[in-house]
C-alpha cells in the first residue's frame, strides 16, 4: 500500500489525522509543498523523515529553500515563506533545497506541478494532463500542486480518455492505461470540503482510492495566528478554499 500525499503545507494537525488513517506499513509518497502556508514546517518535516516519505519539490519547497525568490507568490504566500525561511534552520533548508524535481518509483513518477514545468504548471484539464502522461518515461504519473483531486486516465493511447477532475470520498479509479493521478492537498484543501484530501494506492489490486480525513481545524488555526501567518490563510482552512 501506497499513501499518495500532496501539498501538506506544514499542517502537522492534518498530516497526523492521516497518517491515522493511512494503513500500517504503507509507504508515503510526497508531491510537493510540504512547507508554506501552515504553522508547523519543521515538525512536519521532521514527521515526513521519520516515516521514510519519498519526496519531491514543490515551488513553496524550493522559495523556502532559498532556491527560488518570492516574486512569482502572492502577498500571502510570500509572507508565509519569509516566516518559514526565519524558522526553519540552515539544514533543514538544504534538506529542502535537496529535493528533486521528478523521482521514479516503480511504475510511477512523482512530480510537484506537470512533467513540462515540474514547479510551476497546473494541470487542470485533459490537455495538461495528456501532455504530462506523454513526457513520463513510466505508465504512471502522480502530481499535485493545484489542491484539487483529480484523476486522468488515457486508454488505447490517447483515444480513450477518462476524466475524473473531482472524485468524492471513497471514489476508487483501476490503474489501467495509463494514468495522472493528483491527490488533493493534505494541508490546505481548496475544493469547498475543509478535510484532508489524499489517496491510498494498493498495488496488489491495482486501484488507487481517493480519501478524505476529517481534522482539527480551529487548532491549526489558532497555531497559525499564534505564530503570525496571515489572517486569510487560516481563515480559508475552515471553508476548504
Ligand atoms: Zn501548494
Amino acid at each position: 500500500m501506497i499513501a499518495l500525499l500532496s501539498d501538506v503545507h506544514a499542517n502537522l494537525t492534518a498530516l497526523e489525522a492521516v497518517l491515522e488513517d493511512v494503513p500500517r506499513g504503507a509507504t508515503l509518497w510526497v508531491m510537493g509543498d510540504t512547507v508554506g502556508y501552515g504553522p508547523d514546517p519543521s515538525e512536519v518535516l521532521a514527521l515526513l523523515r521519520e516515516r521514510g516519505a519519498r519526496m519531491v519539490a514543490g515551488n513553496h519547497d524550493l522559495a523556502v529553500a532559498g532556491k527560488i525568490g518570492v516574486e512569482q507568490f502572492n502577498e500571502d504566500a510570500a509572507a508565509a515563506v519569509l516566516l518559514h525561511r526565519a524558522w526553519l534552520s540552515a539544514e533543514e533548508r538544504d534538506r529542502l533545497a535537496a529535493l528533486p524535481l521528478t523521482l521514479n518509483e516503480g511504475d510511477f513518477t512523482l512530480v510537484h506541478g506537470s512533467l513540462r514545468d515540474p514547479v510551476w504548471e497546473y494541470v487542470l484539464d485533459g490537455a495538461a494532463a495528456g501532455t504530462c502522461i506523454g513526457l513520463a518515461r513510466t505508465a504512471h504519473c502522480c502530481n499535485g500542486h493545484t489542491h484539487l483531486p483529480a484523476v486522468f486516465a488515457f486508454r488505447d493511447g490517447a483515444k480513450q480518455r477518462l476524466t475524473l477532475v473531482d472524485p468524492r470520498d471513497g471514489d476508487t479509479v483501476e490503474l489501467a492505461g495509463r494514468l495522472l493521478l493528483n491527490p488533493g492537498s493534505v494541508g490546505q484543501p481548496r475544493d469547498g470540503d475543509a478535510r484532508a484530501s489524499w489517496a491510498l494506492l494498493d498495488e496488489a489490486r491495482a486501484t488507487v482510492s481517493f480519501r478524505r480525513t476529517p481534522y482539527g481545524v480551529s487548532a491549526t488555526q489558532q497555531r497559525m495566528r499564534r505564530r503570525s501567518l496571515p489572517q486569510f490563510l487560516a481563515d480559508r482552512l475552515a471553508f476548504g478554499i
